[in-house]
């Protein structure tokens, strides 16, 4: 199907402007952009009237696991010990249909609020419901399990490394190139306070083979990475994966804190993106990393919004915003992370961490994810001539109004497209409670 939109206006994140366009798509990319397109040049062409709403690229969430979707609530508030083992005991007891549902909806949710790619770090456990319901969804998504074989607690799922190696081929099997290829495989040890040097090394050299990202969690917590320096015997959890040789343009590294200013440079140095999650940083009291100096070295940081159990959301503008603000707070400088680069972050260089080469830009010839954010129907969002900073500042990801994923329109006038909305929040709402009642911790009606 093709799509001739008409009248965007296309959001430029260098300076800020916006200028008028017709965008038209096929094939499931950009195939032209220009002040005007007749029609008649493309009668197959379904026009869709932007009515000159902002045009920015879709979003990347670069660090995610969606599942979590369902036990937000029963989260909030703990310390990081009691975060995981609750967490994992939640995890014990949903079956198949949770973690379908749970998938489906925080994928749904993502996409309503502008999110058209996810890097996913899953479970094993209930793997086919899950990659169904991320093919449902119909969002683009990078997979890769999450693997541990040091217990940190006493809940903690560990495997072998034989173990790690074998799931991570099943999963490469049944996820790299599927559903037309929005869907691919990666590989994600959890990080190394919970992964061992032989298992982290063992997951690159295999996803090396493949041309695969290696995902993974780097100094998030400030205990945990004073333990496996020592371990080590090396400065940090940074200077560890350096020496264990996992660093490079294909490693993704979820919240890099506790890093020292050496460190920094090794990831400058060897191509490493971190991920921002903000929100998780605060929620869970993690700490704040240092995404100023990571900038100024050049690092094309990217940005994610982790599980909804620690941050809360799975809508990238509150995340942007939140990381933009908390930067200037802690540097002192309202300049760092400001709007086009924190949209930046958001889009392209999440798009180009994850190896695309040719997505998170409206631009000819890429790939056409792309959103249209009204902002004629908030009182909030007023003056036109300021849009991308008062979207960032001022705005939700509910502005959004319509969502393309490879050039099909997923969310128009703000409603989910291909599933009743309603029906999966009546379902979603008894599977939660259900799964609460279960648990114990919320009593039967
Ligand atoms: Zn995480």
């Amino acid at each position: 199907m093709s799509f001739l939109i008409k009248n965007a206006d296309v959001g430029n994140l260098d300076d800020l402007s916006t200028s008028g366009k017709d965008i038209l798509i096929e094939g499931g990319r950009f195939k032209k952009i220009a002040d005007h397109i007749d029609p008649k040049e493309c009668p197959e062409a379904t026009v869709i009237e932007a009515n000159h709403m902002l045009a920015l690229p879709g979003f990347t969430d670069c660090h995610s696991h969606v599942y979590q979707t369902f036990i937000k609530g029963p989260l909030d508030d703990l310390v990081i010990t009691d975060w995981l083992v609750r967490l994992f005991t939640f995890e014990d007891y949903m079956t198949d249909e949770d973690y379908y549902y749970a998938t489906l909806l925080s994928c749904l949710s993502a996409m309503r609020f502008g999110t058209t790619t996810i890097n996913e770090m899953g479970g094993y456990e209930h793997l086919d419901a899950t990659l169904q319901a991320f093919e449902d969804a119909g969002i683009r998504v990078t997979f890769g399990i999450s693997t541990t074989d040091i217990a940190e607690n006493e809940v903690t799922p560990i495997i072998s490394v034989q173990e790690a190696l074998r799931r991570s081929e099943e999963v490469y099997d049944k996820v790299h190139g599927r559903n037309h290829g929005l869907m691919r495989a990666s590989v994600a040890p959890a990080g190394l306070p919970a992964v061992s040097a032989e298992m982290a090394k063992t997951l690159k050299a295999w996803a090396n083979e493949r041309g695969l990202i290696y995902h993974t969690h780097l100094g998030e917590g400030k205990m945990e990475t004073e333990r496996v320096a020592k371990e080590y015997g090396l400065g940090g959890e940074g200077e560890a994966l350096e020496y264990l040789g996992i660093l490079d343009e294909k490693t993704l590294l979820a919240h890099s804190i506790w890093l020292s200013d050496h460190e920094l440079d090794i990831i400058a140095r060897t191509g490493a993106i971190p991920v921002h999650c903000p929100n998780t940083n605060m929620k869970i009291s993690d700490g704040i990393p240092k995404i100023a100096q990571m900038l100024e070295r050049g690092i094309p940081v990217a940005m994610g919004c982790d599980g909804e159990a620690s941050s809360g959301t799975k809508d990238m503008v509150r995340e942007g915003k939140a990381g933009s603000y908390l930067q200037k707070a802690v540097t002192l400088d309202p300049t760092v992370m400001d709007a086009g680069t924190t949209f930046k972050m958001m889009t392209i260089n999440g798009a180009k961490a994850l190896g695309y080469d040719d997505l998170g830009e409206i631009k000819e010839g890429y790939q056409a994810d792309m959103i249209l954010v009204n902002m004629e129907d908030d009182l909030s969002l007023t003056d036109r001539d300021h849009r991308i900073g008062n979207l960032l500042y001022a705005g939700t990801g509910h502005a959004v109004d319509t969502v393309f994923v490879a050039g099909q329109p997923k969310v128009r006038n703000k409603k989910i497209q291909h599933f009743d909305e309603q029906f999966i929040l009546n379902k979603c709402n008894e599977l939660i409670h259900k799964l609460n009642v279960r648990t114990g911790y919320v009593k039967e009606d």
